[in-house]
């Protein structure tokens, strides 16, 4: 690859500013255009919200399933955060290229379009896709979108492979990231009408004194070793609720965090706190006032990354991008979204996940040229079509 070709591509990537709460169909477009100018057959799919819009190209046959490589297009922003340079000014300091998104995932994107052109003029068996998604930072709202419109297309991906920064470790297995905003609603009072009132801030407290114990109980539960906490967690991060100390409380309302290992489902700990809140709660909070409700919304939702759906996959890859062993990450990604509609998925790509999220956010040289190298091994299987990807 060409690392000085490579840096141009991040420069302009990162001049975008992509941010989740901005539009992002400039880059996609831009990039769009870098695609079918060496030959790709290119799907800009638009999203709900205007100024934002998936990719997806594919170089090589179409009649048949190839490997998709995928990035996010969005960063996570830059307020509040002290900055040595201009976040969206791609600088070069030592080894180090900081930008926001040069590791979270702008890096892994240039690598792939500097790789296209020469992709490109090879007679592929396996085709390549290449697929940029928006909104991975906040809701996954973009690639759940391509995930649907793969599902119903004639031929999807026989695998992909999702650049997030891995340090070019393959990674096989993350665990699923929900969040629930719960609303409790109670029936105000007198604080000294004890009886008649429904207080949201206690009832609030009952439950989460209930994700509390029942974190204790999926401690003794299903186990994934390659974790730093093996279980699926359950966690309240965040409550509001209440007027004054002599107010019985209307409202409260908290975030419900899930991580869900592998093979489980957030909804499973759902299901346990909201049948815990229809038998124990809500009788008794309505005999009072029949307008008491509890109600779970879900802010997101992304299934975990189970390592028993792409062993072939990991396999077929480790040897390319010089990793051994596939490991687990903590954090979530959308591998899982892909894996649900049938697509084997791993993560593997430059930089490091340490940086990312954070002021002067970099990613060095040498992780590009990794990078570099492992599409460079691909090719020459894309071209042969023997990489094993299903099984
Ligand atoms: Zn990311």
């Amino acid at each position: 690859m060409d690392l000085d070709a490579t840096v141009d591509i991040l420069r302009q990537l990162v001049a975008f500013e992509t941010v989740s709460s901005r539009p992002n169909a400039q880059l996609v477009d831009w990039a769009a255009e870098r695609l079918r100018s060496c030959g790709a057959r290119v799907l800009v799919q638009h999203g709900d919200e205007p100024g934002k819009a998936n990719l997806f190209a594919t170089l090589g046959p179409d009649d048949r399933a190839g490997l998709m490589l995928s990035g996010h297009s969005d960063v996570v922003p830059v307020e509040g955060q002290a900055w040595s340079s201009d976040p969206f000014r791609l600088e070069q300091r030592g080894g180090r290229l900081y930008g926001r998104g040069a590791a979270d995932m702008k890096g892994f994107i240039a690598c792939v379009l500097e790789a296209a052109p020469r992709l490109a003029r090879m007679r592929l068996r396996t085709p390549l896709h290449v697929a940029l998604s928006y909104d991975e930072e906040t809701d996954m709202g973009g690639m759940h979108r391509l995930a649907a419109h793969l599902a119903s297309a004639p031929v999807r991906p026989a695998g992909c492979v999702i650049g997030e920064p891995t340090s070019m470790r393959l990674v096989a297995a993350n665990k699923g990231s929900a969040c629930y905003r719960v609303e409790v609603r109670g029936h105000s009072a007198h604080s000294s009408l004890r009886d008649q009132g429904v207080s949201a801030v206690e009832t609030a407290a009952e439950i989460v004194a209930f994700a509390n114990a029942l974190q204790r109980r999926l401690r003794a539960g299903a186990r994934h070793d390659g974790f730093e906490f093996p279980f699926t967690s359950v966690h309240v991060g965040r409550i509001e609720g209440g007027t004054a100390h002599n107010i019985i409380a209307r409202d409260c309302a908290f975030l419900l965090e899930i991580r869900a290992l592998p093979g489980t489902r957030s909804t499973d700990v759902l299901d346990e706190i909201r049948a815990y809140c229809d038998a124990a709660l809500l009788p008794a909070m309505r005999a009072i006032a029949p307008e008491c409700a509890i109600a779970f919304e879900r802010v997101v939702d992304t299934p975990p990354l189970d390592d028993r759906g792409n062993a072939a996959l990991a396999r077929a890859v480790a040897p390319l991008c010089g990793d051994h062993g596939p490991g687990c990450v903590s954090f979530g990604t959308e591998a899982g979204i892909l894996q649900e509609i049938g697509v084997p998925t791993v993560v593997c790509g430059p930089g490091d996940i340490r940086v990312a999220h954070r002021p002067d956010e970099y990613v060095e040289t040498t992780q590009l040229d990794a990078c570099g190298r492992f599409l460079a091994a691909l090719a020459p299987r894309l071209e042969q079509g023997d990489l094993p990807l299903a099984g």
